[in-house]
């Protein structure tokens, strides 16, 4: 029967009984409490009963610069009108995918001149992982098979991007495990509670990649994947020079750097792209998704080095010369042509540079909520952090914690501010828009809730 989803109590009943959701909590799977979120603008978003929320979230990371820009729903229905979509496939291109691989070329650091777009994050990693496969097998080195990743690494969610991620909660009834994949450990610093210094943190991480890779045998490893701040794993910070040392040993191993900005990049660290101006590397290729579009299509680019594709174009066989890798969808005229309006807003609005004001800000200001009782750190960088939240005894993600976060979550959520709830964590990525009055919002809403959950 049809359901009239013009009222709220319609609309939860049909998302009670039809939709899964990703990421479902399965404990709640068909209760009719789903938060409709109905309309969006700037930083907030309203729910089905008019209810406003200021969303430090960002969506899921992505969206960056804040809901209802007329700008980019006019690139998006003017780039319909024109064309909405023709094969990419082969040697057919369109304008606003050639504009933006261009684009893109410009932002990235050294020679990553070349854009394979596809459809998200996920997709984007799967592709990456194939391309130093190829990469190595277009060089007749086909045992160059193995990936290096992290623990706590978030990678996405399809079979191989699944595999590659870390956390023990994503492999709910799963067994991903894929045979060629090796988690090291997550690479955390935490000055606040560390036990040891910096440096030889550093230094223990190095020796176990390094342990890792002569175990395995150089010659059998295409490449490490990595973030350059773990996003989803719980916004953990490596110590300082850990991503141009794992660089180097990879260099120095001829094992492709892979570096993960599907969250990191697009300004959440105050730059297009921070492997280079934020952490000074220069990768062998770079993932980039949620933020290209600002979250209002879905896109992912794997960006390639000139060295990378020469060498497999150079290595493809005679008879069948063929880059086997692409989707209906990949460089979608929509889709393109949002990113490229998304990165001309960005640069005639000094987007990274706002960044680069407000989110030491930020952080300093979530820095305060440290002397709460029930939290055990904060942490993070620019305009990604988390408060991580425990009862005093056991620290991590324990039942009696993560039932605390879910308080503070819950009241957040009363008093008009949306956080992310993950394990015993309040994440928060806020749109790149925020302005000190916004944060100065979130502090006293995340903190009035940190105090009634006490
Ligand atoms: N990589 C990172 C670092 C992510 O945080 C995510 C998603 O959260 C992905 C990859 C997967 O992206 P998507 O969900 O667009 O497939």
């Amino acid at each position: 029967a049809l359901i009239d989803t013009t009222e709220h109590d319609s609309l939860q009943t049909a998302d009670a009984k039809h939709l899964l959701h990703p990421w479902a909590d399965l404990s709640t799977l068909g209760d009719e409490n789903a938060l409709m979120i109905q309309h969006a603008k700037g930083v907030h978003v309203y729910d089905s009963k008019g209810k406003q929320y200021l969303d430090a979230i960002g969506g899921m990371w992505c969206v960056t610069l804040g809901y209802g820009h007329e700008e980019l729903i006019e690139a998006m229905a003017s780039q319909a009108r024109k064309m909405a979509y023709y094969t990419p496939f082969g040697d057919v291109s369109s304008a606003p995918s050639a504009q933006l691989a261009e684009m893109l070329a410009v932002l990235t650091p050294g020679d990553l001149n070349r854009a394979h777009f596809t459809t998200c994050g996920s997709t984007a990693i799967d592709s990456a992982v194939r391309i130093a496969h190829y990469y190595y097998a277009a060089q007749g080195r086909d045992s160059k098979r193995h990936v290096l990743s992290r623990r706590n690494a978030y990678h996405g969610s399809t079979y191989l991007a699944a595999s590659l991620s870390g956390k023990a909660a994503d492999r709910t009834l799963f067994q991903y495990e894929s045979e060629f994949v090796h988690h090291l450990s997550s690479p955390q610093y935490d000055p606040d509670i560390a036990k040891e210094s910096a440096a030889s943190r550093l230094q223990t991480l190095l020796d176990e990649m390094e342990a890792e890779i002569a175990r395995l045998g150089a010659d059998n490893i295409a490449c490490f994947v990595a973030e350059p701040i773990l996003a989803s794993g719980g916004v953990l910070v490596p110590p300082q020079g850990y991503q141009a040392a794992t660089r180097e040993i990879c260099r120095k191993h001829d094992i492709l750097y892979i570096s993960d900005e599907v969250v990191t990049g697009f300004g959440r660290l105050g730059h297009f792209f921070a492997s280079e101006a934020h952490f000074d590397i220069v990768p062998d290729m770079i993932i980039s998704a949620k933020g290209i579009t600002s979250g209002y299509q879905p896109l992912g680019v794997v960006m390639i080095s000139d060295r990378i594709c020469d060498a497999i174009s150079a290595g493809a066989p005679e008879e069948k010369p063929v880059f086997s890798n692409g989707y209906t969808y990949s460089g979608h005229p929509i889709v393109c042509a949002t990113a490229i309006k998304n990165i001309e807003i960005m640069k005639r609005d000094g987007i990274c540079q706002h960044v680069r004001e407000v989110g030491p800000y930020f952080i300093e200001q979530l820095r305060t909520l440290i002397d709460s009782d029930i939290v055990y750190t904060v942490r993070g960088d620019h305009l990604m952090a988390c408060v991580e939240c425990w009862t005093g005894d056991e620290v991590g993600p324990t039942a009696k914690n993560m039932a605390l976060a879910q308080r503070v979550d819950q009241y957040c959520e009363q008093d008009g501010l949306l956080v992310r709830p993950y394990e015993n964590l309040c994440i928060m990525s806020p749109p790149l828009i925020v302005e000190r009055s916004d944060i100065d919002r979130i502090i006293a809403t995340l903190g009035s809730a940190l105090t009634r959950a006490q």
